[in-house]
């Protein structure tokens, strides 16, 4: 059964969480933007409002909601700044392994604190010089009595320098790729970690990233998430969980631009009318309107199939490539129909545009998503179509009528050119693409008659 419609109690958290984004991110974004700051109050106060922490387990203090309430929720943040979205959003990415590791101990110390001490945590794989190839890592985890003691750097972290935990991503061996990584929560203040100067970002500048430098850090056992070789599997559950998240972005960063330009459209005017009234203006909004929605179904299929307990790792792919491409798309085209005023500091469109140009780059860029989806199909899909080699492509006569000339003649394709040919035998010679009778294939047709 599909049903698109959300139960009385999601309504009721979207329109929460709406009320809080117009109330405490809209009017404070662009002064966060503009000095390049992270206003904790605001984090604050979306704590306070339980519209952070959604996922965390009502045993461990948490609302124990799903990825669907998430994507409500960061929607509508969104909508009023993506960038103090993704700070509000991060706790959910940093706790994410530690929610799904096997380490009860850890969750049991770590969660109740995240949930009802206002302790956040952050996310961290990537490092100066890897993003994207995870298995690459080089931050180095050596076995010292049990312990482990962490070495080298992390880079670009959301939240790193006000977060308490992180969830640190490390290699016992670099040569071993894949096999020597392993993950671990470490505490913000202990000896060793170093927090470097905020990065100077072109957009999200109200989200906080910052490198994070461990010089022999110990961490105890107790705080191993996932053990050498089992990182990394770690790190990819984590972000199939996390990338519908990142399309809400997307559809809420998206959806305010299409809003503010619907408004401008009404009221400029050009040629004596207002801009709303010529159709090369109107084509935009629908199609501005059209990748909206697209992205919001797209973005709850993959938060639905996660909730439902179903692999969500290629839908999550594709709502997190779909909805934050379409998101730069129809800002822009917004900005095209403010034209002058868009690409002034005057109007909201050119934060929303430096905001969103970041959705296609973190949480595995958009080259990424495409290398996920493109080795699924060649590795893994299941086409309900035959082969092209299989496919008859009759155009001399119709196989069901067993009065037709040709019924119940063998029928050859040639593999080569897809020239089809009828007779006991293929001919010595395809008369199209000149390849032998090896290039041909026979093909079986259904029962005449049937
Ligand atoms: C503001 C911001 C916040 C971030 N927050 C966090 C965070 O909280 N925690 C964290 O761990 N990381 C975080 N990141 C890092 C982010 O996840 C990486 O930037 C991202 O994964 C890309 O890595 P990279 O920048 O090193 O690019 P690279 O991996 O060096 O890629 C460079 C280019 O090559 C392409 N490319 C790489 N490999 C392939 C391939 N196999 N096939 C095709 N193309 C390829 C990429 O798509 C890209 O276009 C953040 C980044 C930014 C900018």
């Amino acid at each position: 059964m599909l049903d698109f419609r959300l139960t009385s109690e999601q309504e009721h958290l979207r329109q929460e969480a709406r009320n809080f984004a117009l109330r405490e991110l809209l009017p404070v974004a662009w002064y966060y933007d503009e000095i390049d700051a992270t206003p904790i109050p605001v984090i604050r106060k979306a704590y306070d409002a339980g519209l952070i922490n959604l996922d965390i387990p009502t045993r461990y203090g948490g609302r124990g909601l799903g990825l669907v309430e998430a994507t409500l929720c960061t929607e509508e943040m969104a909508a009023a700044c993506s960038g103090l979205a993704t700070s509000l959003f991060d706790n959910s990415l940093g706790m994410e392994p530690l929610l799904m590791s096997v380490n009860d101990a850890a969750k049991e110390k770590y969660l109740p604190k995240i949930a009802k001490e206002f302790k956040m945590i952050c996310f961290a794989t990537s490092e100066p010089t890897m993003g994207s190839d995870v298995a690459g890592m080089r931050c180095q985890a050596d076995e010292d009595g049990g312990d482990y003691i962490l070495n080298g750097t992390k880079y670009w972290i959301t939240n790193g320098a006000i977060a308490d935990y992180a969830s640190v991503f490390a290699t016992v061996d670099r040569k071993a790729k894949h096999a020597g990584i392993c993950a671990f929560l470490v505490e913000m203040n202990w000896p060793g970690v170093t927090v470097g100067r905020t990065i100077p970002k072109m957009g999200q500048r109200c989200s906080n990233t910052v490198g994070i430098h461990f010089e022999n850090v110990r961490v105890p056992k107790e705080n191993v998430l996932a053990p050498p070789g089992e990182g990394f599997v770690l790190a990819m559950r984590t972000f199939a969980r996390t990338r519908p998240t990142i399309g809400a972005f997307g559809v809420g960063a998206a959806r305010s631009a299409l809003e503010y330009a619907l408004d401008y459209a009404k009221k400029r005017r050009a040629f004596g009318m207002a801009i709303s009234t010529f159709q090369a203006i109107q084509f935009k909004l629908a199609e501005m309107f059209q990748k909206v929605e697209t992205a919001r179904l797209l973005t709850w299929k993959s938060a639905w199939e996660t909730d439902q307990g179903v692999d969500a790792n290629l839908s999550a792919s594709i709502a997190k490539l779909y909805a934050t491409e379409a998101a730069l798309e129809v800002v822009n085209e917004a900005l095209q129909v403010f034209a002058g005023y868009g690409y002034t500091k005057m109007f909201p469109v050119e934060k929303i545009f430096r905001d969103v140009r970041l959705l296609r780059i973190y949480e595995g860029t958009s080259e990424i998503q495409r290398v996920v989806l493109a080795s699924h199909l060649l590795t893994e899909y299941q086409p309900i179509m035959p082969p092209l080699e299989d496919l008859p492509l009759h155009r001399e006569f119709d196989p069901l009528d067993p009065m037709a000339a040709k019924a119940g003649q063998n029928v050859w394709r040639c593999r080569i050119c897809g020239h089809v040919h009828y007779g006991d035998h293929p001919p010595d010679v395809c008369p199209y693409c000149f390849f032998p009778p090896s290039a041909f294939k026979r093909i079986e047709t259904p029962p005449t008659g049937s």
